[in-house]
């Protein structure tokens, strides 16, 4: 069993993989400053488990950083910490810089002074994933794929600034031997996806009868995977990921933006018919695109497959199915969320609760 620190651990991707590892029976560590993005209520299942810690930390606060690594002194860093959302990155993008930029560089040199001194098998044992996003290869046009060595050409803040922190991270092991491995992962979906991103959108317009915004002529075609997969996916680079080597994850299931709303709506509408007998799908609107919005994504998987044997299991049907079961047999999260009652009663930065 490992001494685990995930950074962003109270967001979506991290409650998945921190559930997944604490049930493990790892020693898991959660670095999470609670930003908007950040719900520890994702994680009520388990909180009170004694292998689980939380840590109210920025990322940006370079000495609660070292502290917390110098004082757990983790086998593996799992670094998900960011901000994530493209749309907030155009309105706000110094945020992006700050945390995505500057507190990666931070986790970096915080687990350098603690892995410099390190016993020699410590040292060879110790991962730093960093846990980065397909966004930063750019669009693709209608074919190809995004493999490890595609060039980058970000196009927004959010993956400006994911890119920036590749370099960096990718450098700390060139430089300083930092056993760093990066990995990209297409567009996440399941349970504790916070109601602003795509997916959730639709489900919850859906359940709410409002509108459903689907950005310019909805033919951008994204790549979709199931989120306990990345998590599995995560696990098995921290364990047998090369350091300085870059590993893309994806779902292999193209599809749409609007042949994913139109499937979603499919799938409400099965799961809870609506009472007025009309179909989700007549509340789809179509609003003035995102600028500079990519065309499509693809990844290329192939090197994890072979090299460290993962591949996906869930299906798109599947996958899907089971999402919109989780928003619908979890509504207390969700409204909680879109009330603004998860917010309340937060503690100020600094709190540590075993
Ligand atoms: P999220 O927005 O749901 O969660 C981010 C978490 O980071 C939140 O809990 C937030 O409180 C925390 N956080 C933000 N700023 C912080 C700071 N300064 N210090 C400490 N904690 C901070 O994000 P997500 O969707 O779970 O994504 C996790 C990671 O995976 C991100 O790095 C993202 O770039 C990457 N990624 C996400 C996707 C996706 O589809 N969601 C795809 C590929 C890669």
């Amino acid at each position: 069993m490992k001494r685990i620190l995930v950074t962003g651990g109270a967001g979506f991707i991290g409650c998945n993989l921190i559930r997944q590892l604490v049930r493990a029976g790892h020693c898991v560590l959660n670095v999470d400053s609670l930003t908007y993005a950040g719900n520890l209520s994702s994680l009520n299942d388990v909180a009170s488990q004694p292998n689980y810690a939380f840590a109210q930390v920025s990322i940006t606060d370079f000495a609660s950083v070292h502290r917390e690594i110098q004082a757990f002194r983790p086998h593996t860093v799992f670094h998900l910490a960011a901000e994530s959302h493209v749309d907030r990155s155009i309105d706000g993008p110094r945020q992006f810089v700050s945390t995505n930029i500057e507190g990666t560089f931070n986790l970096l040199q915080a687990s350098l002074e603690y892995w410099r001194l390190c016993s020699h098998s410590d040292q060879q044992q110790f991962r730093f994933v960093h846990v980065s996003t397909d966004e930063v290869y750019g669009s693709l046009g209608s074919t190809g794929k995004f493999t490890e060595t595609s060039p980058y050409d970000p196009h927004s803040p959010y993956s400006a600034s994911k890119a920036a922190a590749d370099h960096l991270a990718l450098a700390w092991h060139s430089t300083y031997g930092l056993p760093v491995v990066v990995t990209h992962c297409s567009n996440n979906y399941g349970p504790y996806q916070f109601p602003e991103k795509l997916i959730p959108v639709v489900i919850l317009k859906c359940l709410r009868s409002e509108p459903i915004p689907v950005y310019g002529n909805g033919q951008n075609v994204r790549d979709w995977l199931y989120v306990a997969d990345h998590c599995e996916a995560l696990e098995i680079v921290g364990n047998l990921g090369q350091p300085g080597q870059t590993y893309n994850i994806g779902g292999n299931n193209e599809m749409a933006n609007l042949d994913l709303v139109h499937l979603l709506c499919d799938i409400v509408d099965q799961q809870q018919p609506r009472n007025d007998g009309r179909p989700s799908s007549a509340l789809i609107t179509f609003v003035t695109d995102r600028p500079g919005h990519d065309q499509r994504y693809a990844i290329d998987a192939s090197k994890i497959h072979r090299e460290l044997g993962w591949s996906p299991k869930q299906d798109r049907s599947t996958g899907m199915r089971d999402t919109v079961r989780w928003y619908l047999q979890n509504q207390s999260w969700w409204q909680d969320i879109l009330t603004g009652k998860y917010r309340l009663g937060r503690q100020g930065l600094g709190a540590s609760t075993g």
